[in-house]
């Protein structure tokens, strides 16, 4: 009996430095994405699924989160909450500089780039009902202009101040994440509102399919405002994504990149298996959504303003993307 239990507690301890053993093997990481309707969820869930079906190669198994977006992103990555997020270009370009809502925090500088995805356009819906065609008309109307740490908030600010609204007084702001403005729109609690996002997504398609009818509003001055802002760009929305909308054009806006960040103290190794998975299944990756149909492998390494961290740069080099 004795000598029974010795074993059976030697065995118990043996498989407990085993798993152990292998736990030290992996690494696990978190890419930090945005509300589950949007597209950075499902394009962080690509990702990792292509990491993850190295795991034994590697040793690194990727896991994603739902969260307020980009600038919660930037924050959880350079505070090591997180090891990578996915950020609107524009926000890349303001946390490396020091700018919007990291002016008082200052540059982040352990901020580094790994490569950028689909475009995003700034989107601005309105009820059918509230009679806004164009931004200009929003005045007076409960608007969501973006929960704090999404990407838009910043971008619907700038839009409004192009067209010379005052988002305090001129408009009834609200604050929520952009998973549940389509619920508070359809609900008659909201007038319209702003989601910078890839297209075609299932927030915009909730937004478009109910009962009470929905248009795409134009954001005038873009050319005044692309002047000002450089890491905007024009941007179409093609209409016939939204068969449920009331538009019978394409919508013009102006739009940004999304962009995969991580900090400077993510290892080099599981940058670079990122990166190289991303990119030698190039094809597979590209299938995964339709917002992704204009992607190519050099589009991917434009519209980033941090450095490349090391660990992606070396894989570009060995692949000749970049010299
Ligand atoms: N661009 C949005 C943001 O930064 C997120 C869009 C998405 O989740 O696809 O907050």
């Amino acid at each position: 009996m004795k000598k029974g239990l010795f074993f059976s507690i030697a065995l118990a301890a043996g498989m407990c430095m085993a798993a152990t053993a292998v736990q030290a093997k992996t690494q696990f990481v978190t890419i930090g994405t945005g509300g589950i309707t949007g597209v950075y969820y499902p394009t962080g869930g690509a990702i990792a699924k292509m990491v993850n079906k190295k795991k034994k190669e590697y040793g690194i198994r990727a896991t994603v989160e739902s969260t307020g977006g980009s600038v919660f992103n930037v924050n959880a990555v350079m505070n090591g909450d997180l090891e990578f997020g996915i950020v609107q270009s524009d926000r890349q370009y303001q946390a490396i500089n020091g700018l919007a809502e990291w002016e008082e925090k200052g540059p982040q500088k352990d901020l580094r780039a790994v490569f950028s995805i689909h475009p995003e356009s700034v989107t601005l819906i309105a009820a059918v009902d509230s009679g806004a065609k164009d931004i200009a008309d929003l005045k007076g109307k409960k608007v969501n202009i973006g929960n704090p740490g999404s990407g838009q908030l910043q971008n619907s600010m700038d839009a409004f101040s192009t067209v010379g609204i005052d988002i305090e007084k001129d408009i009834a702001a609200e604050g929520v994440k952009a998973s549940e403005a389509p619920g508070l729109l359809q609900d008659g609690r909201i007038d319209a509102f702003f989601y910078t996002v890839g297209h075609p997504n299932g927030a915009i398609k909730e937004a478009t399919s109910g009962a009470r009818k929905v248009r795409f509003v134009s954001i005038s001055n873009v050319a005044d405002l692309i002047k000002t802002h450089p890491y905007y760009a024009k941007s179409i929305i093609p209409i016939e994504l939204y068969p449920g909308a009331e538009n019978e054009a394409d919508v013009s806006t102006f739009g940004v990149k999304a962009t995969l960040v991580t900090s400077a103290k993510v290892p080099d190794e599981v940058v670079y298996a990122i990166t190289k998975e991303v990119f030698e299944n190039f094809e597979e990756f590209k299938g995964l959504h339709p917002a992704y149909s204009t992607l190519t492998k050099e589009s991917m390494l434009e519209g980033l303003s941090a450095p490349f961290h090391p660990g992606a740069e070396k894989y570009y080099k060995e692949a000749g993307l970049l010299k």
